[in-house]
């Protein structure tokens, strides 16, 4: 299947099934923006607690939630005011902005227009501004946060004093950024308004080359847990000239898009003492650890792996998307599934039939996320629930009011078992982990 065949009929299933829609598409459409339907929420919300279960599981790792909106000055002394910016350049003759360093685009404007001539390169701050309060001035000027990772920098004191937690340890967090890219693209890869996924890991500096390769791996490992082709990711260490200046080292995990092969998911970094030392400067406020045991100071050093749940949605989706010659199945892992089962009765017409189902779909939702489908025939209801990448799909049939046991079908395999309504949760939980 060619990329962008796949790419068009990934988005078609999307709005098809209710996972997303087009932002403000009932007006036209606002660039950049996507909205998550029924099911999109549920894939983002299993997704979320995939990640955030995976984190506190490990016991030095707490959550938080902190505010989008931060006082500008948490923005001038992370350096997003004067350098969270791409190179922008504009077609003088039809005004289209594009990304400097973005080749592949420009290249494909030269061939697509006869005439074209680029204005010097400017810097393109990439956050929106906003003002707080009734008074649209300088003084009350804010920014959206284009990333999470500030909030958690600006509560390391406050987490310490709070939790008595110790080195190493992390703030998990989850929320969403804004980021006014000059371009957008590729349905979920580059938009304006995202949620990401962040942790701040902080440890002892002459320990954080060590705690960077434990993360790259961890991060790699998830997505491999969660059903990602193993030849679809990869790791990627980034040269020197290519990273933060402050960086002492920057990793992606690296997807293999259709669009443009492989490229970044995902970025690990080890960011040094740079956030703490700028925000303990700015604030005037020592934000240096004191380890009880060894009696030593110091300003920790800090690894964050950050991901967009869009960007993981999209691997997700792609890795799971399946043409079969009658149908298209999403094989998404049972985690990440937005129903763990589906029930129907075999004829929605038959009262005695739709009873039972829906009183053994009672009794599922207990355990799992379970949907009733009584709509048209039951090769409708499969190939529905195949398309949302339902893993079991349950039967009651005339045998189910003899004897108590129904079909599951299996979605990868399309078998079926019959088996006793009492072994269902069991059967599937085994099933699902
Ligand atoms: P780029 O250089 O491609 O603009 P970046 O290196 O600035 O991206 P990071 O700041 O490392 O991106 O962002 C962390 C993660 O957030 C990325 O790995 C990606 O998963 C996600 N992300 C960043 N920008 C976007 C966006 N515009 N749309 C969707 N997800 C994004």
């Amino acid at each position: 299947m060619d990329s962008s065949n796949l790419m068009d009929k990934i988005t078609a299933l999307c709005k098809r099934r209710g996972i997303i829609f087009p932002g403000s598409e009932l007006y036209g459409g606002l660039n950049g923006t996507w909205d998550l339907g029924p099911i999109g929420t549920l894939i983002a919300n299993n997704i979320k607690n995939e990640w955030l279960g995976n984190m506190l599981s490990r016991g030095n790792i707490v959550p938080l939630d902190s505010s989008i909106l931060h006082a500008a000055r948490v923005w001038e002394a992370s350096g997003h005011v004067t350098s969270f910016t791409d190179p922008l350049v504009e077609c003088k003759i039809c005004h289209e902005r594009f990304r400097a360093d973005h080749e592949g685009q420009i290249k494909e404007h030269e061939k697509t227009h006869d005439k074209h001539s680029w204005t010097e390169v400017k810097s393109f701050n990439l956050m929106f501004k906003t003002f707080v309060g009734p008074i649209d001035d300088e003084k009350n000027k804010t920014y959206l946060r284009p990333e999470t990772a500030q909030g958690i920098f600006i509560n390391f004191k406050n987490v310490i004093d709070s939790t008595r937690i110790n080195i190493p340890f992390g703030i998990a967090q989850i929320g969403k950024g804004f980021r006014n890219e000059i371009t957008t693209g590729n349905f979920l890869f580059r938009v304006r308004e995202f949620e990401l996924m962040e942790l701040e890991f902080f440890v002892k500096p002459t320990e954080s080359a060590r705690w960077y390769e434990y993360w790259k791996k961890e991060r790699l490992n998830w997505y491999l847990s969660l059903g990602i082709r193993k030849e679809n990711v990869k790791l990627a260490d980034l040269p020197k000239k290519d990273i933060a200046h402050y960086s002492k080292g920057t990793s992606e995990i690296w997807y293999k898009w259709p669009f443009m092969g492989f490229g970044e998911l995902e970025g690990i970094a080890n960011r040094g003492d740079y956030d703490l030392s700028q925000h303990s400067k700015y604030s005037g406020k020592d934000l240096s650890y004191f380890d009880e045991k060894t009696k030593e100071k110091y300003l920790p050093y800090v690894i964050e792996p950050s991901v967009g749940i869009g960007r993981a949605m999209l691997a997700f989706l792609l890795d799971a998307f399946h043409e079969e010659k009658k149908r298209i199945v999403l094989k998404l892992h049972p985690k990440l599934a937005p129903y763990k089962v589906a029930v129907f009765p075999l004829l929605a017409n038959k009262p005695e039939l739709v009873k039972k189902a829906e009183g053994i779909c009672k009794g599922l939702m207990k355990s799992f996320v379970t949907v009733y489908d009584g709509r048209g025939n039951i090769g409708k209801r499969y190939f529905a629930q195949d398309e949302i990448g339902t893993p079991f799909c349950i039967t009651v049939d005339f045998e189910t009011l003899e004897n108590d046991t129904v079909t599951i079908r299996i979605r990868d395999t399309m078998k079926q078992e019959r088996v006793r309504v009492p072994d269902l949760v069991s059967l599937i939980s085994r099933k699902i982990i």
